[in-house]
């Protein structure tokens, strides 16, 4: 009796354990299309520039938004503009104007320097992670 009722549970364990699989594949394929999503929002999510400047004023803007952005440097204004979710110094009262000549930013972690001006900008990847409990 008590034989063939593990006989039994055996047999019946059997088709659970195919599901066991089917539910680690699903939450597999889950995971890799969490990851996918959250990698997608990343690109497609709020990017900022921080903008330093000498006085040790930082501001934050997005990218997303087209704007011209004046600061008040030492010896006169310095116009960064947002254009087409990238960032470049469109005017700098600077000796060298390297920072004008520096290429426009859009990813995480690019930045301008104006060491004249002592102004910075960069651009900050922000993260739109969503906590997976
Ligand atoms: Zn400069």
């Amino acid at each position: 009796m008590i034989d063939e009722s593990k006989i039994d549970r055996i047999k019946k364990s059997r088709p659970f354990s195919l599901f066991d699989i089917i539910a680690i594949s699903l939450a597999l394929a889950l995971c890799i299309g969490v990851l996918i999503f959250s990698c997608a929002t990343r690109v497609e999510g709020e990017t900022l520039i921080i903008i330093q400047a000498a006085e040790g004023i930082t501001k934050r803007y997005s990218l997303l938004e087209d704007q011209e952005i004046t600061l008040h440097v030492a010896e006169g204004d310095l116009i960064v503009v947002i254009k087409d979710g990238a960032a470049y110094v469109k005017f700098s009262p600077c000796r060298g104007k390297d920072c004008m000549r520096m290429p426009a930013i859009r990813h995480a972690g690019r930045s301008i320097t104006c060491a004249d001006q002592r102004v910075f900008i960069i651009v900050e990847g922000q993260s739109n992670f969503t906590v997976i409990s």
